[in-house]
Order: C-alpha cells, then structure tokens, then sequence
C-alpha cells in the first residue's frame, strides 16, 4: 500500500512525540511510525527531566495532567573512593517552588500520555511498524518503506533514537565513533511510597536526585545515578563506551552495576525492594562536536537521533534537548510549507521543502538552549575523560575528610592543619594543577 501524507515521523519517543505534536497543531497531516508495541515500550532514560527550558514551547496548562513521578527537591553528588564516599546534599525552598523545575518519569507511562495529546491533535500513531528505509526522488527524500506499508510524504521527521540508521542510510551521519557514545543500564526498583520518602529524606510526594562518580567506574568516564519515582527508585550506571572497550581487566557494565547496588551507601536505599525492569540503552555524548547534518532535503533529524544529548558532569540531558527540537523541527516545516516557492517558478526559486528552506530548524536549535548549553559544556567530557578524576581525586577528597572527622587516640592537631597538609600531598603537583585548570573551562 502507498499513501501520502504531509510528513512522517519515524519513532515516537519524545523528539518524534513533540515534532508530531505541533505538526497536527499547525493542520499538517502527520503520521508517526514507531516499532515498539507502544509509545514507551522500547524507550530508556534516567529519568528526570527538565522543563524550565522546555516550557516555552508549549501550551501553559499542557503538563496540567502529566504522569510525573516526583518532583525534585533534593540533589546528591557523591564522591565514591573505594571504601568511603563523599556527598554533597542540596535542598533548597527554590527547588521546591511552582513551577517545579524537574521531575523523574516513568518512559512508558510518560510517552503514552505524550502520544494520546498527539492523537488528540489529530496525527495517527502506528505502532509495531518499523522504518526499514527511505524512498527517494533523485536526492530529495520523498517517504519511508516500513514493515506494513510505503508511506510518501513531503518531510520526513527522523526521531528513531540515539543509533539512527535511518540518520546513516540518509548520509546525514557518518559511521558512528565509540567516544562518541556512552552504554547505560538501570534497574527500577519498586518500594513503597513511604519507605522512598524516609530513605531520601523527602517530603509525602517529593522527590530526589543522586548522582555517583568515582571509583565505581574503575577510573572509566562515568558514573551512576539514583532517581526516586512514586513507588519505586530507579538506579543505573553509565559508562563511556570506549573506555569500557579500552578497560583491562575486561568488565561488563553489568558486573559495575552489581557491584554499585552491593555498596554500603546505596544497598540500604534499596533494601527490600524487587526489581521490576531492567534495560540498557546507548546515550549520544560527543556533544557539539560530533552534530551530524540535521537536515536534507525533504528530511530533518530530531532529538537523540540528532545526537542531541548532554552530559553536564553534574547531571545528563537529552529529553528536554529531544521536545525542543521536536518543537522546532515542526515549526520549520509549518514555515516551509508556507513558503511561496511551491511549486518552482524561476532558476532562483527554492524546492518544496529542500535543505534550503528546513536549514531555519538547525539555525533555530543553534538560536536555541540546546546547541548553547551543548556549546557551553563542550569541554566537559574531555576534562572528565580522564582516570585521575575517578580514582585518585575521590580518594583524595575521602581521604581529607576522614582525616577532618578522625577523632584517635593521639591529640588532634588543627582542622586547617590537616586540610593544608592532606590538599599539598594530593594536589600539590603538575597533574593536579593542570586538572584542575581543565575544570575551570568548563
Ligand atoms: C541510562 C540513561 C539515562 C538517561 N538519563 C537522562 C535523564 O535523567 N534526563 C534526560 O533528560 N535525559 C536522560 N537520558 C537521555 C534521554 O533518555 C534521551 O536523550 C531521550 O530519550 C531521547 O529521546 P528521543 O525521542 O530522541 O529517542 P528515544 O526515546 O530513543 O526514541 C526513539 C524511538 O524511535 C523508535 N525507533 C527506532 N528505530 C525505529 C525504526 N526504524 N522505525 C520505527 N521506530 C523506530 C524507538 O522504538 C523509540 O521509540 C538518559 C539516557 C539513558 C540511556
């Protein structure tokens, strides 16, 4: 069966949900392709996202009725030496206040929701259909082959995640590079409400964030994170795919995982519970650097697909990164359907939806917070990407302040004293200096 409509989006996660969203809001006629069985089913994140930057482009009572799992009022970042660990805890009124600035989720209940308000608007969803390829008129992308049918359309909207073939068949990406990529896996651990509540120290309600980096990666780039939902916890560990080739002794992510939920810190947090999903699922983490060409002609890349994922050092987006280009890509093709060139009058005329006219989507992300906060960090993973900053710095700052607690059977020299000393020995050199420059840029 062929059929054509105005655009087809391959993959309904949240770059390809919030594309088509806005597309059916704009009267186009939009269809969405997703393998899974469902929105949800096949989709991966940590999972908490950030809406400040995302509310802007939606209607302001559109998350009224989201199936948010908690606020986040209280972040953690611990420290992990082997045999202590060091956290900084903040918990401030700011966090707390309307509106929340983030939230944990649940993808399979998040994307669902998401999907029904994109039916509401008028673009149909089919799942268990996969996207095998793109069909062509000379250069010009004109539709897609998918398993129950050949779809043709004006713009295709690549939203089909983080490995993208269908980016590679395009030729808007290139081979992908394994430094580029990082492996994550996460296990959802169902407690009770309460019990969540009392662990974290948080409120009936409210939520917390954890992240842990340090000797749990064994000197790797990454690191691990804890995020609190209704009535269960999600807890993962990410590492960079490259360093975790290039490791010896050989280990598995799962094996680190293991080995992060027998730790003395977090096995209490999640003692009792039983663990209801496990996944894993690769995350984009070249950063600016490593953007593929977001647009071709009558074909645009969203989302993970567009390699659109941050790691802050200090925490990781991609999903607020995914609605916005979602947003931007609809807005874009709205624009270049509305442009007098259809149908090609002279030589100077621009094609229907040619690269020309969907270039104002890379333009607006370039405008937007996505590609300036990835700009802003560009750094971080080169500073980050380097054995000392996961071995020897978090032995160290463990080190300071278990001297600074020690109380022995010697007297106790002064507090200022012991920091002096402890700072000269671990930092006091070249290497240090030059780390500690590196963290400067970033
Ligand atoms: C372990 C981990 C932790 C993370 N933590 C966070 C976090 O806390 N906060 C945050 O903001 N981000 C986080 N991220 C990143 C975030 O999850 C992603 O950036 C986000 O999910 C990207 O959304 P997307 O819609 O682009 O891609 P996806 O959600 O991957 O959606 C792609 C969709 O395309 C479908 N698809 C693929 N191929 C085809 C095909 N050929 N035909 C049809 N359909 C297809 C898939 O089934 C899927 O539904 C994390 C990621 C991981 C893996």
């Amino acid at each position: 069966m062929t059929d054509k409509v105005d655009v087809v989006v391959i993959g309904a996660g949240l770059a390809g949900l919030s594309a088509a969203y806005f597309l059916a809001d704009a009267g186009i006629e939009t269809i969405v392709v997703e393998r899974g069985d469902f929105p949800g089913s096949k989709n991966v994140t940590g999972g908490r996202l950030y809406l400040n930057p995302v509310r802007p482009f939606f209607p302001a009572d559109f998350w009224n009725d989201a199936p948010f799992e908690r606020p986040v009022v209280k972040e953690k970042l611990s420290v992990m030496a082997e045999h202590s660990s060091t956290t900084v805890e903040l918990f401030s009124e700011k966090f707390r206040a309307e509106p929340r600035p983030s939230y944990t989720i649940l993808r399979a209940k998040f994307d669902q929701w998401l999907a029904d308000k994109v039916s509401e608007k008028g673009a149909f969803i089919i799942p268990k259909n996969k996207v095998d390829d793109l069909i062509y008129d000379g250069a010009r992308v004109v539709g897609v082959k998918a398993t129950d049918s050949e779809l043709l359309c004006d713009v295709v909207v690549v939203a089909d995640g983080v490995l993208s073939f269908l980016a590679e068949k395009a030729k808007l990406r290139a081979a992908r590079d394994p430094h580029d990529y990082a492996v994550g896996v996460k296990e959802v651990i169902e407690l009770p409400a309460k019990t969540i509540e009392d662990r974290l120290g948080v409120s009936a309600g409210e939520g917390a964030a954890q992240l842990f980096f340090g000797s749990i990666t064994r000197g790797m780039v990454g690191g691990g994170f804890l995020y609190t939902n209704r009535e269960s916890i999600s807890l993962g560990m990410v590492v960079g795919i490259e360093a975790l080739k290039q490791h010896q002794p050989k280990v598995e992510i799962t094996e680190l995982m293991e080995l992060l939920k027998a730790r003395p810190e977090i096995a209490p947090l999640i003692d009792g519970g039983s663990t209801v999903e496990y996944s894993a699922h690769v995350i984009p983490e070249g950063g600016v650097r490593a953007l593929p060409q977001l647009v071709g002609d009558g074909i645009l890349l969203v989302g993970d697909a567009a390699g659109l994922g941050l790691n802050m050092g200090i925490t990781v987006r991609g999903m607020d990164f995914a609605l916005a280009s979602g947003a931007l890509a609809a807005r874009a093709i709205r624009d270049a359907k509305a442009h007098p060139s259809t149908p090609l009058r002279s030589t100077q005329d621009v094609a229907p939806f040619s690269a020309v006219l969907l270039g104002a989507y890379e333009q607006a992300l370039r405008d937007s917070f996505v590609v300036k906060d990835m700009q802003t960090f560009r750094s971080m993973l080169d500073v980050l990407d380097n054995p000392r900053m996961f071995s020897k710095y978090p032995e160290a700052i463990s080190s300071i302040f278990e001297k600074m607690f020690w109380i022995g059977d010697q007297p106790k020299e002064k507090l200022s004293s012991t920091v002096m000393r402890e700072a000269l020995k671990h930092f006091g050199n070249l290497d240090a200096v030059q780390d500690a420059l590196g963290l400067l840029s970033v």
